[in-house]
């Protein structure tokens, strides 16, 4: 017997992408030229102006490089929430910084703006709020805490660009919002991430601080005549390339249409499992980029429904089990489950379904179905 296959992801890059590479490749700056700027100019424009971007080489790095651009470091304490990667709490870490996690919305698996509040203490110094699967966070509520409390408000926008809630976007109310290119992201050039930030002196900041703390990039000088250069800080290797930034420009041009393809399929997932016993949908406000489809499934058939949907051909993943759950962090802060507790049943629940803008409809009911006999199995 054959089976179906549902892949879980297909990223888009293709005929317009190669073409694009085409003129990056046989120009003379492959990295810190005139795309990397062409493309931190295309986002800043696409989130409606009034910031600016700065291409790095992944999320995790410019959350760090965020961090230390506002000086966020050694005896901080910095605040997040356990429902994400572990990439957004080990670059608080890496930063020096102890990471502090504050529980969720059981509703949409977002960070709760009261359990930040009580959470905060005489050493916080930032709070890093995840938009989970693309729904943004309530960042008029965080801004808030966080100015009434005078800390740093980083967005972790990994899931996407093309987010809103409350008429904000990513960057529009944090002081740095950090976007991934990595490869399963909406926006892909295998690897990748842009620093959004209001502050002109900030961004300035981090331009340097991703090449090294060197105070002219490589097109400063060799565009024109020779230029010397300084060393300002103590800098990093971190600057997105020309050659992922000429994967990225026309994949930006068409991200909204690719959102909307998302958008009806995830409807579709959610007209079928609506009324399915044993599946509780995640809930949304405000405009998602709809990076990722998850339910929520009792923790007793979590990992018999994942087999079994990979029995049937189906591409499944856990985003994710909480960040506290992992033998690192046990290992590192103590176990936190009894401090935790709605994020540590959303994490043993959790399923994430296929969901990429050319997923065939048949296939969404292929998943439907499949998923409903699996839940009547117990
Ligand atoms: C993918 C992801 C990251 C890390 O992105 P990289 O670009 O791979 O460093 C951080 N946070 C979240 C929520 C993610 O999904």
């Amino acid at each position: 017997m054959s089976v179906r296959k549902v892949e879980f992801y297909r990223h888009t890059v293709g005929a317009e992408e190669l073409a694009s590479l085409e003129k990056t490749v046989g120009s003379y700056f492959l990295t810190l030229g005139p795309r990397v700027r062409e493309l931190e100019g295309a986002i800043a424009d696409y989130l409606g102006g009034g910031v600016e971007a700065v291409g790095v080489t992944s999320c995790t790095v410019g959350l760090f490089l965020s961090m230390k651009a506002f000086d966020v470091g050694k005896g901080d304490e910095v605040i997040t929430t356990p429902m994400t990667f572990a990439s957004t709490t080990n670059a608080v870490i890496h930063a020096g910084a102890t990471p502090v996690l504050a529980d969720i919305d059981p509703r949409t698996g977002l960070l709760d703006p009261a359990a930040v509040e009580e959470a905060i203490t005489p050493k916080t110094k930032a709070i890093i709020p995840v938009h989970l699967y693309g729904q943004m966070c309530d960042m008029r509520a965080l801004r808030d805490i966080a100015d009434r409390h005078g800390l740093l408000l980083f967005e972790d926008a990994a899931h996407g660009i093309e987010g809103e809630r409350d008429g904000y976007r990513a960057g529009h109310l944090g002081d740095a919002a950090v976007l991934s290119f990595y490869a399963t992201k909406t926006m892909t050039a295998g690897d990748g991430g842009t620093v959004i930030v209001r502050d002109p002196e900030r961004a300035q900041r981090l331009r340097v601080l991703r090449n090294h703390g060197m105070s002219k990039d490589a097109a400063a000088r060799h565009g024109g005549t020779y230029q010397h250069w300084d060393m300002l800080e103590l800098g990093y290797k971190a600057a997105l390339t020309d050659v992922q930034a000429a994967l990225l420009l026309p994949q930006l041009a068409r991200v909204d249409a690719q959102r909307a393809s998302r958008q009806r399929l995830v409807e579709r997932y959610e007209a079928g499992l609506r009324e399915t016993t044993g599946v509780q949908l995640v809930e949304r406000s405000g405009k998602s980029t709809h990076h990722l489809f998850a339910v929520l499934v009792p923790e007793r058939d979590r990992d018999r429904i994942l087999r079994g949907l990979g029995e049937h051909g189906i591409g499944c993943a856990v985003n994710y089990n909480a960040v506290h759950t992992l033998h690192f962090y046990r290992e590192r802060f103590g176990d936190q489950e009894a401090q935790l507790p709605i994020a540590t049943d959303f994490g043993r629940r959790t399923v994430s379904l296929p969901l990429w803008p050319k997923l065939p409809e048949d296939d969404v009911d292929y998943v439907v179905d499949t998923l409903q006999s699996l839940l009547s199995e117990t």
